[in-house]
């Protein structure tokens, strides 16, 4: 299988280079050069096969030759094996047709575990097939960071060195990153926002000369192998519910647009989706552009669903690129639109959008009545991320009798303070990540500097004294 750039203007690469690009060179997004199909049957044969097997299923069709099957059964095995479920993503049922994926039964209760634990055998493999090293940069407002240091821990050929802003995640999260003892991964606290630590990770990769020494490589969801590992559980869960016979409705927490997109995949590869909804929190960028077909970036505001809390929707590229019948000048032209005056218009693409997807966004108190509510009637605990997704579904209707699915993004536990602001009530700590508040921490304070943080990225990074990839 071959990946092309949004833009039209880099190199086409196989999965392995696409894997440790990140970003292509004209910055844009790599995606498939076909979308591989699946007839009924196959996907029919899906219902009931183990997590692991599916995603086998899936990651085979996307990997196309460049990693054998058996490769990718040993990495599933062992990236699932992390999960505290033995679903891996179980489906609850909160009333008589609508569920609750859960995504979060990972090592750091969100669902960026589900395709970070993925990404990182692959990206090893790949490596170790080389011979080579590599140092993966990147920021966090919360989740990817601790995502990434539990994936990647321990990694002969991986260095990871992950930029948070001072005193803006949350201590769970923090945590997350900074106690992991193993001497591969390194926690900074930036001095400075998250947008700070976003332009730094952005000025390492525009030095084309540090980016060859250290072997830059990224795992943020502009990573195409994040966005392939995050179409198994939609067909985990549409065929649980009777696909390919019954369609299912799913409802998404979105901010980077990278999780929807994965639902955007699936149907492209033949999945019947009755309807895909793009749930936002206030910060709704993404419902404004879908109903007034103008893409207009406007400030953050801070909500209690934190990792929606976005500007620009960085994965909203790849479905600009479908939308247009894959125009590159097009997608060229409106991403300066956008960095130039901050808006593009959608013109023809609107259409497109409007029939792929519904989209909503949910209020501060819609939240907090949502999960009151649920919690009351079902006797279920929503985090705030799931809860925008349970509005947006209420708003939107599952259509056509369709059963809805709201997708779970993260563990309650993870947003404590909300929570208890919410129902009164701190959630606990699932039992295996008692020590997390206890352990000791491990973290290095930089200035918002860029060269202070390529000389420290210099002096962790494997990469430059043993040969890059
Ligand atoms: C990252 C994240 C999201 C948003 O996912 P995207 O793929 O960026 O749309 C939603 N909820 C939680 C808890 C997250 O960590």
């Amino acid at each position: 299988m071959n990946y092309i750039s949004t833009r039209g203007e880099a190199p086409v690469l196989g999965f392995e280079d696409v894997l440790l690009a990140g970003l292509a060179r004209d910055g844009g997004l790599y995606v498939p050069e076909v979308w591989p199909t699946l007839d009924a049957k196959t996907i029919a044969g899906f219902a009931g096969i183990r997590f692991a097997d599916l995603a086998v299923e899936i990651l085979s069709r996307f990997a196309g030759g460049a990693i054998s099957r058996h490769q990718l059964e040993r990495m599933a095995d062992a990236a699932y094996a992390s999960f505290g479920h033995a679903a891996v993503t179980p489906l609850t049922q909160i009333d008589h047709d609508r569920f609750v994926l859960e995504l979060f039964h990972g090592p750091t209760l969100a669902f960026k575990d589900v395709a970070m634990q993925v990404l990182a055998r692959l990206m090893d493999h790949v490596l170790e097939k080389r011979g080579a090293r590599a140092t993966i940069v990147g920021a966090t407002s919360g989740d990817t960071g601790g995502a990434a240091v539990e994936a990647f821990r321990g990694s002969e050929r991986l260095d990871v060195v992950i930029l948070y802003p001072e005193g803006r995640v949350s201590d769970v999260q923090r945590r997350m990153m900074t106690t992991p003892v193993d001497d591969n991964v390194h926690a900074v606290a930036i001095k400075g926002t998250f947008d700070d630590c976003q332009a730094l990770v952005k000025g390492l990769f525009n030095d084309h000369a540090f980016r060859d020494r250290v072997a830059l490589t990224g795992v943020n969801s502009i990573n195409w192998a994040r966005i392939m590992a995050q179409v198994t559980y939609y067909f985990a869960a549409a065929t649980s519910l009777g696909a390919p016979y019954r369609p299912a409705t799913f409802a998404v927490p979105t901010g980077n647009f990278g999780d929807i997109f994965a639902g955007y995949v699936a149907r492209r590869m033949g999945l019947p989706i009755e309807r895909l909804i793009i749930a936002t929190n206030d910060n709704d960028i993404l419902r404004r552009a879908h109903d007034t077909g103008v893409y207009e970036m406007h400030g953050v505001m801070a909500t209690t669903s934190p990792s929606m809390d976005i500007q620009i929707s960085s994965n909203f590229e790849r479905y600009l690129f479908e939308a247009s019948g894959r125009d590159v000048a097009r997608v060229r032209a409106q991403m300066n639109g956008l960095a130039q005056s901050r808006r593009f218009d959608l013109g023809e693409q609107a259409k497109s959008m409007r029939a792929d997807f519904a989209a909503y966004s949910a209020s501060e108190t819609e939240v907090a009545e949502a999960i009151r509510h649920v919690s009351v009637e079902s006797d279920y605990l929503m985090d705030p991320h799931t809860a925008c997704g349970w509005v947006a579904l209420k708003k939107a209707g599952r259509g056509n009798g369709a059963p809805g699915v709201v997708l779970s993004t993260a563990h309650p536990a993870k947003f404590p303070d909300a929570m208890e602001h919410i129902t009164g009530k701190r959630p606990p700590l699932p039992d295996r990540l008692s020590a997390l508040l206890t352990d000791r921490e491990r973290f290095t304070t930089l200035p918002n500097d860029l060269g202070e943080v390529k000389r420290f990225v210099e002096s962790t990074a494997r990469a430059v004294s043993e040969g890059a990839a």
